[in-house]
């Protein structure tokens, strides 16, 4: 298939546009590399450098290269940034999906598949969450992801755009050329990585008196290929749907520094700071749905393959993508 990758400089976006072309599909990236990078685009792929937030710029890509499908990876990522600006995350999150969305219709584009996040969900009532319990976000930009998921419900019953969202909880791992490099990196797995290079001190620690036997937050990390097959499945999907997409596992902070101390063998000091405004205690994901209806089947199961492909990554690429 012809595939429209909006985002697909960033890391999600880069390892599943690497996964699509090793699949046979052609694959033109859409990014405004503000947040991606430009090396991070697999030299396969066609790239339009465009942005969003100007509706005529993703029209005219749109119009000119007439994809079957659209993958949208574009947004900002952020739990803290978002409590801090939340302007941000509702003008890109939710008003530039729109033009996209929009530019969609016009180009005769009927398929999608989104990036949206298990922070939809907010504090859930019980675990592992599944696609039935409600959604209430307690940040920003996992608001602004649940309001993005309602727009394309009512774009679906109105225009007959078909999509995909796949809720993610906390990508992780590289692949042998592409890996996670943000310019303000927030990220645990790779700050934790840094601390093995020697290119930061500590690793700071968000909150150790949470509900959780070490008192430090769950999360459930899936490798970022797993997450890049799923939406290779989605993309032959002839219903809407909503997926929650994780290994079912989950690993607190200690636990994640203490692997990354295994896997790179190195003393990886770290100090106790208090908690990080609008962080779940625990996040863990049901992906029976998708495993069911889709087929998917998570091939990275356990913490340490995952962190040791990241690993590999960072030790290759000390400097990321260099930009
Ligand atoms: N975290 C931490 N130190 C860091 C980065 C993150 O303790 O330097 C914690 C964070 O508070 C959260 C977990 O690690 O509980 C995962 O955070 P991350 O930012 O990687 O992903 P999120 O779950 O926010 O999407």
């Amino acid at each position: 298939m012809k595939i429209f990758v909006v985002g697909g400089a960033g890391y999600i976006g880069s390892i599943c546009v690497e996964l699509l072309l090793d699949e046979g599909h052609e694959v033109i990236v859409f990014d405004n590399l503000t947040e991606g990078h430009r090396r991070a685009v697999d030299e396969r792929a066609s790239f339009i450098g465009g942005d969003l937030a100007r509706r005529e710029e993703i029209s005219r890509a749109l119009q000119e290269t007439k994809p079957e499908a659209v993958m949208h990876f574009a947004a900002n990522a952020l739990v803290g940034e978002s409590m801090q600006n939340p302007s941000k995350y509702f003008r890109n999150n939710v008003a530039a999906g729109i033009n996209l969305l929009d530019a969609m219709l016009e180009a005769g584009v009927r398929r999608i598949v989104f990036s949206s996040t298990c922070a939809t969900f907010g504090p859930p009532e019980r675990l592992p969450i599944d696609e039935t319990l409600p959604q209430r976000p307690i940040n920003p930009y996992g608001e602004s992801k649940l309001i993005f998921e309602k727009i394309l419900r009512w774009y679906d019953e109105i225009h007959g755009l078909r999509f995909v969202a796949l809720r993610y909880f906390n990508a992780a791992g590289a692949t042998e050329k592409f890996g996670e490099d943000h310019r303000t990196e927030t990220h645990l797995i790779p700050n934790v990585l840094k601390v093995a290079l020697g290119q930061k001190p500590q690793v700071e620690i968000y909150g150790t008196d949470y509900e959780t036997p070490d008192g430090t937050c769950i999360r459930d990390y899936i490798h970022i290929l797993d997450l890049s097959r799923a939406h290779i499945l989605a993309l032959g999907v002839e219903q809407s749907a909503f997926y929650n997409l994780g290994t079912g596992g989950g690993a607190s902070v200690r636990e994640v520094v203490d692997v990354c101390r295994t896997v790179t063998g190195k003393n990886i000091p770290v100090v106790e700071q208090p908690r990080r405004p609008g962080d779940p205690p625990r996040l863990i994901a049901a992906s029976e749905k998708i495993k069911r209806e889709l087929g998917w089947k998570p091939q990275f199961e356990n913490l340490r393959a995952i962190i040791e492909s990241a690993w590999r990554w960072h030790r290759k690429f000390p400097n990321g993508y260099g930009d």
